[in-house]
């Protein structure tokens, strides 16, 4: 038996885990199930825009031979020129770094500023990328509480408490993964405030930047702290529905004394692996000009908009769950009166979900979050699909409630 390294044993999956084996276990015996457990617009029909169908096709040439470390030219400074239309000051071309989505930059990142033992803020509930990856590198994930009551904004009073000597920095997904939360200026403000009276490093992860609702807008953490160490990372796979892409990049700013270390630290993981792909890069400069194809998604009468409307439509009738309606991406995530529904554990419970309805979801511990009360829905199918897997899920816990 080959026994694989320590260093993932508390490394979990539950998006690709268990109830996602059961889901094609299912499927391999000819049943449709719904699969709510990703963010992947591509698998239900969203298509590429033009504009990055047109730049890939006419520029393949140009992808052949490996870019430079951080990536192209092009792309770099429409990364640039994008980031600092939104604010972000002092920054400049090497200071932007492509890669295969926010997922590998984030192992890139976190592997060049932990050591093991140190702790690094991050929300309950969490996107894992960022647990996953802090507990890979033998560090520890110190979760802050996001309180639903409140439009499930960061606790800033409930980071502080959690800061201890071993605290390196602050992770901030805004908006967020898996509640669709856009976070207001004073939240923002209040996190790098403290960041700024501890001395903590901000990462901001905003890859749904682009991907707000209801006339709002989203503010970039950098932008309010030009003052502070901080790397933004953003990419192209929810905005232009291109996951399989993998196009990602990250910038560093703040204080060029404070970042130079990382950043060379950085410089040589990206050199390892030479350079991130080079067929996504070719598409940066035309998706980043592209918001349109983004925006027509997120009005009323946009796919993403309506699919939203469907699906809190339907919920909001049905007695024992609660939820914040999302403002920016495609995510939601539901309360469930545990009581009610006789639910003591949220996998058990999703699972049976799974069996009765054909709908995969995701239980709310599977993104850190500690109590059994919440699962995520992905807002992907079109609206009438939604519609009827959330009345099928209505009659479930109907009968589940008796
Ligand atoms: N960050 C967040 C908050 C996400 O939700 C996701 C994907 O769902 C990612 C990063 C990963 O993005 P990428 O496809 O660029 O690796």
């Amino acid at each position: 038996m080959i026994k694989p390294a320590r260093r993932l044993d508390k490394v979990h999956s539950d998006i690709r885990g268990p109830l996602y084996e059961e889901a094609l276990r299912m499927q391999g015996q000819g049943i449709k199930v719904m699969k709510l457990n990703t963010g992947n617009p591509g698998t239900f029909g969203f298509p590429m825009p033009p504009s990055i169908k047109q730049a890939l096709t006419q520029g393949m040439d140009q992808a052949v031979p490996y870019s430079d470390l951080r990536g192209m030219t092009e792309a770099r400074q429409a990364i640039l020129d994008y980031h600092r239309v939104r604010g972000l000051q002092g920054i400049e071309m090497d200071d932007i770094y492509l890669g295969n989505g926010v997922s590998e930059l984030t192992g890139m990142v976190l592997s060049a500023f932990l050591n093991p033992g140190d702790e690094l803020l991050m929300p309950t509930p969490c996107y894992t990328l960022w647990s996953n990856n802090t507990r890979l590198m033998g560090a520890k994930p110190v979760f802050y509480h996001c309180d639903e009551s409140s439009g499930w904004f960061p606790d800033v009073e409930d980071m502080r408490r959690k800061v201890t000597g071993k605290t390196r920095g602050i992770v901030i997904i805004n908006p967020n993964n898996p509640t669709g939360a856009l976070y207001p200026k004073e939240i923002l403000e209040g996190m790098i405030a403290l960041a700024r009276e501890k001395s903590l490093f901000i990462f901001s992860d905003e890859i749904y930047d682009r991907m707000v609702m209801d006339g709002k807008q989203h503010i970039s953490t950098a932008a309010l702290a030009p003052d502070l160490p901080i790397i933004t990372m953003n990419g192209l796979s929810k905005s232009h529905s291109i996951c399989g892409f993998r196009a990602g990049w990250m910038v560093i700013s703040g204080p060029r004394d404070e970042t130079k270390d990382l950043a060379l630290a950085i410089t040589k993981l990206a050199a390892m692996r030479l350079c991130a792909n080079t067929l996504m890069q070719l598409v940066i400069p035309a998706a980043l000009e592209d918001n349109a194809s983004t925006q027509a998604m997120l009005v009323p009468g946009g796919r993403l908009y309506e699919q939203r409307e469907a699906t809190t439509g339907v919920l909001a009738q049905i007695p024992g769950i609660s939820f914040v309606k999302n403002q920016a991406a495609f995510y939601l995530f539901p309360k469930f009166d545990t009581k009610k529904f006789h639910i003591e554990d949220d996998k058990v419970f999703c699972h049976d979900l799974l069996h009765a309805t054909n709908i995969l979801v995701i239980p709310g511990s599977g993104f850190e979050w500690d109590q059994q009360d919440h699962l995520r829905i992905v807002m992907l199918p079109q609206a009438d699909e939604l519609r009827a897997a959330m009345e099928r899920m209505g009659e479930f816990l109907n009968a589940r409630a008796k």
